[in-house]
């Protein structure tokens, strides 16, 4: 495996209002400075532009060079958080819809899943143990993030052996500080979006702890 480095899991001021002092034009300079490869934007239920994109990265990869960003989003569906990684629209995936719902419009568009803190006790959400059937179309679970540690983490390694996901880290940072604390080894740095979701379909990928300090504490998002 090579050694480029993705935070798959990051917030920011501009469309997570849990996430006030994570200015987007903070992103490029903290994942530089924790020598990651680079990084995916996952608001919740909202997907920057690409044109947006491209403006963050010209605002602020002055002398950073090598720092990637990548568009995703953090679809809050009825009882998970999913992570999704090369979805063109979330015209069809509202929140609060059916996970299966995500699962089939992922799959229509190619794009990749990743369950997000699978064990975070909040509102509707329930661990995918409640969830016995949902195996194929998820492709990654998270087993390393600012919100899953220690014992979470370990029993998110074995439920992703059993069910054939492939294991995926990333920070959650709601606060500039826990931008890549956890992230994702992948062997090439992939080109875009859909480039990546290939990856994690594939399983071209692995999780990787960059901090073992603990993570600043956050409050619980309203989305
Ligand atoms: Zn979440
Ligand atoms: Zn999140």
């Amino acid at each position: 495996m090579g050694r480029f480095i993705l935070d798959l899991h990051m917030h920011t001021s501009r469309y997570s209002p849990c996430a006030p002092l994570l200015e987007p034009e903070m992103l490029i300079s903290r994942l530089h400075e924790r020598g990651l490869s680079g990084g995916v934007i996952t608001e919740h239920d909202m997907l920057w532009s690409e044109d947006e994109l491209q403006e963050l990265i010209h605002s602020s990869s002055e002398g950073v060079e090598g720092v990637r960003l990548y568009r995703g989003v953090e679809i809050s569906a009825d009882h998970a958080h999913i992570l999704a990684f090369g979805l063109e629209s979330l015209a069809e995936t509202p929140r609060g819809c059916p996970i299966q719902r995500v699962i089939d419009v992922a799959r229509e568009q190619g794009a990749a899943l990743i369950w997000a803190h699978p064990y975070l006790v909040y509102r509707n959400m329930l661990s995918p143990e409640h969830f016995p059937d949902i195996r194929l179309g998820i492709h990654g679970l998270e087993v390393s993030s600012s919100m899953t540690k220690g014992d979470d983490s370990k029993r998110a390694k074995s439920l992703a052996q059993e069910r054939g996901w492939h294991m995926t880290g990333g920070s959650d940072a709601h606060a500039p500080e826990n931008v890549g604390i956890a992230a994702t080894e992948f062997p090439f740095l992939p080109q875009d979006e859909k480039a990546l979701a290939q990856a994690i379909i594939a399983g071209q990928c692995r999780p990787k702890v960059l901090s073992t300090k603990s993570s600043t504490p956050r409050k619980k998002c309203s989305s």
